[in-house]
Formats: structure tokens, sequence, C-alpha cells
């Protein structure tokens, strides 16, 4: 059976995405910050703080010599919501990209080549159509930034492994009914999982050219960076 690592399993759209999974017959890794109040049917929970080298290695360790077929990088904040500039902090902005831009790629470096070593070879980041520049609305500036930098870090990484067969896609999921989505979003968390998994289901290294640094909605559309 594939194997997908998935971090931000413990609810909202990372839930969906595992169970989603997990209904599919695959083996799924889900992390989240608090593994003692979690407990989905088949997934194997691992205790991850994003920000944290120690946390990340403890995983790594954990997983020495597994397969991968798909890293997803999920956990995201937006904690500006709702704010302008003015009421945002430093403190607020470098956390978020700390979160949103950082993590993800020291969670691809360490796992890539648990990536490298699996069938599909993927790696899935969980961006935002908020990161588009093209179809920028404004506002939201730590948030949107955070994830326009992750888009590009990327399409970086998706050159340096290429040689390898792995594929990076960043997607958007839609405006999703979560935590932080709110209840007024347009889709189900469920509407959205399936629709990711079916973008990422049919990637693997024949395939490379058609996904690897590319930027994809959840129904499978090209979204401009
Ligand atoms: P939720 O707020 O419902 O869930 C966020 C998840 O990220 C939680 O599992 C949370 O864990 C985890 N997380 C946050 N910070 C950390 C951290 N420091 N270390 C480990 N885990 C962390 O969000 P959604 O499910 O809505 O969003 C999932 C992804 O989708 C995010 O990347 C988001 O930016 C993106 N997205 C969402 C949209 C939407 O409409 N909902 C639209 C576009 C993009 P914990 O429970 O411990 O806080």
């Amino acid at each position: 059976m594939p194997t997908i690592l998935l971090t931000g399993a413990n609810r909202g759209i990372g839930k969906a995405l595992a169970e989603t999974y997990v209904a599919d017959g695959w083996d799924v890794i889900g992390t989240c910050r608090d593994t003692s109040s979690v407990n989905i049917k088949g997934v194997e929970f691992h205790s991850l703080e994003v920000t944290e080298p120690d946390s990340i290695e403890h995983l790594k360790q954990a997983v020495d010599g597994r397969a991968i077929d798909v890293l997803w990088n999920n956990a995201g904040v937006y904690l500006d919501k709702g704010k302008g500039l003015n009421q945002l902090s430093d403190e607020e902005w470098l956390k978020t990209f700390h979160i949103n831009t950082i993590a993800p790629m020291r969670l691809a470096s360490a796992f890539v080549d648990n990536v490298a070593n699996s069938n599909n070879k993927v790696m899935a980041f969980t961006s935002s159509q908020m990161a588009s520049i093209k179809r920028n609305g404004g506002g939201a500036y730590a948030y949107r930034s955070s994830k326009t930098a992750l888009n590009m870090a990327v399409n970086c990484l998706s050159q340096e492994v290429a040689s390898r067969g792995v594929s990076c896609v960043v997607l958007h999921p839609g405006w999703v009914e979560t935590d932080m989505g709110g209840s007024e979003a347009d889709i189900t968390v469920e509407t959205s999982a399936k629709g990711m998994k079916n973008v990422v289901d049919p990637i693997n290294p024949k395939l490379q050219n058609s996904y690897n640094g590319l930027f994809f909605n959840y129904d499978g559309s090209p979204i401009p960076w």
C-alpha cells in the first residue's frame, strides 16, 4: 500500500485528507501538535510542532527507512485574518512565515529521501489562491505573502529534486468550511480533500513534467502565480 505523511491531520482540511486516504486503503501517517486527544481510525499519529527542529528530527527517526509516496505539508495559520497592515505585529508576520513558508521546506528537506525511495515520489503543499499575485484582492499581508513565498520556495525545490524523479506541487484547497475558512465558505472539507487527492493521485515520475513546480486548484485547474 502507498504511504502518505500529512501534517495538521487532526482537524480541518488535514483531517478530511487523512480520512480520504484511509478510505482509499493508504497507510496514513498523520501529524499534529497534541496527539493525546486525537483518534482517527486508520491513522498512525505522531506529534509534530512544525517550527521545532527537534520535533522534526524526532519524526524523522520515527519513520526512518520508510518509503513515503506523498509528503503533504498541510499545516498552516492565518493569523492576520481581518487585520490591516497597522494591526499586524512583526511577531505575527514572522510567526506566519515560520509556519507557512519555512517549516514546509524544512520538512521537505527532512523527508526527501523517504519520498525519493517511494513509487509516487510526490511532495504536495497546501498553499492558497490568496498567494496568487495575478488574482490578488489585497489585504491579509502576512498570510498572502507567506503563501506566495511558499510557492516560490516550492518552485525552487521542484528544480532541485527533479533529477530524483520527485514532483512538487502547490495546491489551493478552495474556500473551505474549517476553523480557518469559517462557516460561510464555499465547499466542505470532504469536497476539498477528495478534489485535491484526485489531482495528486496520478502523479508519478513518468508524469513529472506535467506537475512538477506547478500550482493547481482543488478541481485540477491551473492557478496563475
Ligand atoms: P485549520 O485552522 O482548520 O487547521 C490548521 C491545521 O494546522 C491544524 O491541524 C493545526 O494544528 C495545524 N498547525 C497550525 N500551526 C501548527 C504548528 N505550528 N505546528 C503543527 N501544526 C500546526 O485550517 P484549514 O484546515 O482550513 O487549513 C489547512 C491548510 O489549508 C492551511 O495551510 C491553510 O492555509 C490552507 N488553506 C485553507 C483554506 C480554507 O478556506 N480553509 C483556503 C486556502 C488555503 P493545531 O490543531 O495543533 O492548531
